[in-house]
């Protein structure tokens, strides 16, 4: 087992979000999953929320990008100089990953040699030892799921760049589907909807704050509205306009149906036997996404299944890999829980 001395990370890299969790101490840092670099010089000029509020303000040199697209890395230095950045913020001193144990989320469906570059990217980094645990289960687990049992559940989790839908049994995935679309996607649809029907430009951050203000996933009776500025196409002047959520709703809506179609080949993939249990069980939705406004409603109207969202949907996942920490997995008994999930939240809070 591991010596006292190691520290303990859980690391949930998502395409929008890096959520790092300490043993012994809980979650330490949630921060969006950007970096902002000088093109002339290389360097790392900031990270997290501080480049995020650079987009769309910053002259032409500095580049900011989302090192990852689609839950997968696109591009290694650039998310290894983050997590740097991110421990190093944590720690208060570099060389963060020395005698380190570092638990790291990967999205379902990617192959073992992907997972092998992933975790010795890590040690290569200096961490001791680094093992890299499918999102799924990590997000179940945080959610309170007792995974160990021989029972189906099926978790959905709608992150910024995916939607995956995956079921679980015995503590590993038994059939799953992932979409590449997810929080982004709606944004992008947005920032089009306004461009064609009010001739009008929108920023990235605009186009999210509508969504989480005054997207829905239902025909709501009660229309809200919010006021947000732009640029105007044809005049090329500052203009603002006042949009309702059921225009939002429109928007949203051809998402929502690829994300059920997901769900229903998920569930043509899977043994009936597990297919029965998550009948049974609900569906477990987490990820940002899970708090879009009536999603929930609408997946249970759209599939006949009962939905419950994660208690902290975007942080259940990292809070999965807490409780795996310190814990190897092995083939004969997948997950061995060490730490109660009480006990774990206890010390995030
Ligand atoms: P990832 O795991 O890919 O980093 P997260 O689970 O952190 O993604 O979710 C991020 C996504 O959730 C973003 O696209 C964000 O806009 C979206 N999101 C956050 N809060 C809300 C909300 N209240 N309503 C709708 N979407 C939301
Ligand atoms: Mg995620």
């Amino acid at each position: 087992m591991f010596k006292q001395f190691d520290k303990l990370f859980g690391i949930d890299l998502g395409t929008s979000n890096t959520v790092i969790f300490e043993k012994g101490k809980g979650i330490v840092l949630n921060e969006p999953s950007v970096v902002a670099f000088d093109q002339h010089t290389g360097e790392l000029l900031a990270a997290g929320s501080e480049a995020q509020a650079m987009i769309g303000r910053a002259p032409a040199h500095v580049d900011i990008t989302y090192p990852l697209i689609h839950g997968v890395i696109a591009n290694f230095d650039k998310t290894s100089s983050m997590l740097n950045h991110f421990i190093k913020k944590i720690q208060g001193r570099p060389s963060f990953l020395r005698s380190s144990q570092i638990y790291i989320t990967v999205p379902c469906g990617i192959t073992n040699v992907q997972k092998r570059a992933i975790e010795e990217t890590i040690v290569h980094r200096g961490a001791k030892k680094a093992i890299a645990i499918e999102e799924p289960i990590a997000a179940a687990l945080g959610a309170g799921l007792m995974l160990d049992e021989p029972i189906g559940h099926l978790v959905l989790d709608i992150g910024g760049g995916t939607c995956q839908v995956a079921v679980l049994s015995l503590g590993g995935i038994v059939a799953s589907h992932t979409i590449n679309r997810g929080g982004l996607s709606i944004d992008r649809d947005i920032m089009d909807y306004v461009k064609r029907q009010y001739n009008m430009e929108i920023g990235e951050r605009t186009a999210e704050l509508i969504k989480i203000q005054i997207g829905t996933a239902i025909r709501s009776t009660e229309e809200r509205s919010i006021e947000i500025r732009g640029r105007d196409l044809v005049l090329g002047l500052p203009r603002s306009i006042r949009l309702v959520s059921s225009e939002i709703f429109t928007v949203v809506n051809e998402f929502l149906d690829a994300l059920i179609e997901a769900i229903r080949a998920t569930l043509e993939l899977c043994p009936p036997e597990l297919a029965g249990d998550v009948m049974e069980q609900g569906i477990l939705l987490c990820g940002g996404g899970a708090l879009l406004e009536g999603i929930d409603e609408r997946i249970r109207a759209d599939t006949g299944v009962a939905v419950h969202i994660a208690e902290h949907p975007l942080e259940c996942t990292a809070l999965g890999t807490g409780l795996m920490l310190g814990v190897y997995r092995s083939k004969s008994k997948p997950l061995m829980q060490e730490n109660s999930r009480e006990e774990q939240i206890a010390v995030s809070q």
